[in-house]
């Protein structure tokens, strides 16, 4: 049974290891709905992207065959609102990447991908019909999992690059520049604002607005901004 232009019913339920172990696993009403939903939001506009064939590696799961499988509780494939996918011949990276930036989803996740082999790892996808959170993740080597899905592992690393200084030479020269450039504009700023309202520089001077540290408070939104790029925020 097709539920959506590419993808059948039977390859969103197949597992190995549900046929091996005959372990049911069929998807209620309420869940090939949500099968259908992701294949209309998500999977199908990736194939068309593509232009690839592919087939889930896993889509919905039972209680049980999760449970075998070791799945988290609450996992979306429980509800069949979730897919774990690969494209042949396309980085999982890439893949997560377009997806981000081109559809709605409710949570996705970079898995185990190493950028020294495109095709490691896999793509864990979510639609919400109700509540798309748009939440992306990359599964991080020490376990645990860090915000968004970068471009590049050296741009993940950024954070750990900090005590690299080879990494964090070229932000801290940004800064720097940035800082400067924004500093010496207020400074002629309040020069000039000073020199048309007639008051004395000095004054200006006593609300603070000359002190040294004014070169530098620009540097704070700068390493915000920094920040929320690498944090994928921006
Ligand atoms: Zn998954």
């Amino acid at each position: 049974m097709m539920v959506s232009k590419f993808f059948t019913l039977a390859e969103l339920t197949k597992s190995e290891t549900a046929s091996r172990r005959s372990i049911a696993n069929e998807p209620d009403q309420e869940q090939i709905g949500n099968l259908t939903d992701l294949c209309l939001e998500v999977l199908d506009p990736i194939r068309e992207e593509f232009g690839i064939p592919f087939s889930p590696s896993s889509g919905f799961r039972s209680l049980s065959l999760n449970e075998v499988l070791g799945g988290a509780d609450g996992s979306q494939h429980l509800d069949g609102m979730a897919a774990d996918i690969e494209i042949p011949g396309v980085s999982n990276r890439s893949l997560a990447l377009w997806i981000r930036d081109n559809l709605d989803f409710d949570q996705l996740i970079l898995e185990s991908f190493s950028d020294e082999d495109p095709s490691s790892g896999w793509v864990h996808v979510s639609y919400s019909r109700e509540n798309n959170r748009f939440e992306s993740l990359t599964h991080d080597e020490s376990g645990g999992y860090v915000n968004g899905v970068s471009k590049s592992e050296e741009r993940e690393s950024w954070l750990k690059g900090i005590l690299n200084i080879k990494t964090a030479f070229p932000y801290f020269i940004n800064h720097l520049i940035i800082a400067l450039t924004i500093g010496f504009v207020f400074q002629d700023f309040f020069v000039g604002a000073a020199f048309y309202t007639g008051r004395e520089i000095r004054d200006w001077q006593k609300l603070g607005y000359f002190d040294h540290a004014g070169f530098w408070w620009p540097v704070l939104p700068c390493v915000g901004i920094e920040l929320a790029i690498k944090l994928n925020l921006l």
